[in-house]
């Protein structure tokens, strides 16, 4: 019980710090951009999810927690090593959610601190001198999509972004570290109609950030089908807009050229 109302705690201050953080990023409305990313990283979401955007010949953003690499639940198997690397050796970005998997919001500055500082470890460990490694700025999705106002302020000193949930397309002047992100999940039907949030970014321009967890034919609440996400990727293609990683995307957005 107590969980849970400290992880309610956490999504009404990611609500909030949405609208008081400083909005730094100009993110135009001329051109549509969607990204795919994916939390935790079930190895469905590798095999499946990264080799059904590389048939389009794009890539996604994975999200990983070092501590979570390599085990197993009742419901799924979390991608290995291994995967990690072959991940990024196929051109896929790799994003960071933390080492333990916490609710951000719950930990004290020093516990999240040292949390982030044992993922980039395993990361530079994991990926040595490929793109990702070596300490590199990483990209970072909040666990549980929870935050407080102190966690946010660390977590921005330490990633170039930080993504949330709130299920919104990001347009205009915009916080880097509460970028919105939409959810593929709850239900398979649910996510296909997903292609409605595509025409959404098609009409009004923006930056539409999904993401899932498991890409499976006997999905979670938090994941989907192989057909259904393909289905989405597909859309995406066909809709004309820009299909890029999270960290392009920021490229694109940042380069005083492109915008
Ligand atoms: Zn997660």
């Amino acid at each position: 019980m107590k969980r849970k109302v400290k992880f309610w705690v956490g999504r009404l201050q990611a609500h909030l710090m949405r609208r008081i953080a400083p909005k730094t990023l100009n993110i135009p409305t001329d051109h549509p951009v969607i990204s795919f990313t994916f939390d935790d990283v079930p190895d469905s979401a590798f095999h499946y999810g990264a080799a059904i955007l590389e048939k389009y010949g794009l890539h996604g953003t994975f999200y990983i927690a070092g501590n979570l690499a390599g085990s197993s639940d009742t419901s799924r198997k979390l991608i290995s090593e291994d995967g990690i690397r072959a991940l990024a050796d196929h051109g896929h970005e790799i994003g960071c959610h933390t080492f333990s998997h916490p609710n951000v919001a719950t930990l004290s500055g020093a516990k999240l601190q040292e949390d982030i500082d044992r993922n980039r470890s395993f990361l530079s460990r994991i990926l040595g001198g490929r793109r990702g490694g070596h300490g590199a700025q990483l990209n970072f999705a909040y666990p549980y999509n929870a935050v407080s106002y102190f966690a946010y302020r660390r977590l921005a000193r330490n990633y170039r972004t930080c993504r949330a949930g709130e299920n919104r397309i990001n347009r205009g002047a915009t916080s880097p570290q509460m970028l919105c992100g939409m959810e593929i999940g709850l239900s398979d039907a649910y996510s296909q109609q997903l292609t409605r949030e595509i025409d959404a970014v098609k009409e009004q321009p923006g930056w539409l950030i999904f993401f899932t967890h498991d890409i499976s034919e006997t999905p979670t609440p938090y994941g989907c089908t192989p057909a259904t996400f393909e289905k989405l990727v597909q859309y995406a293609v066909q809709s004309g807009a820009t299909i890029l990683t999270v960290d392009a995307a920021l490229d694109r957005y940042t380069s005083p050229r492109s915008v």
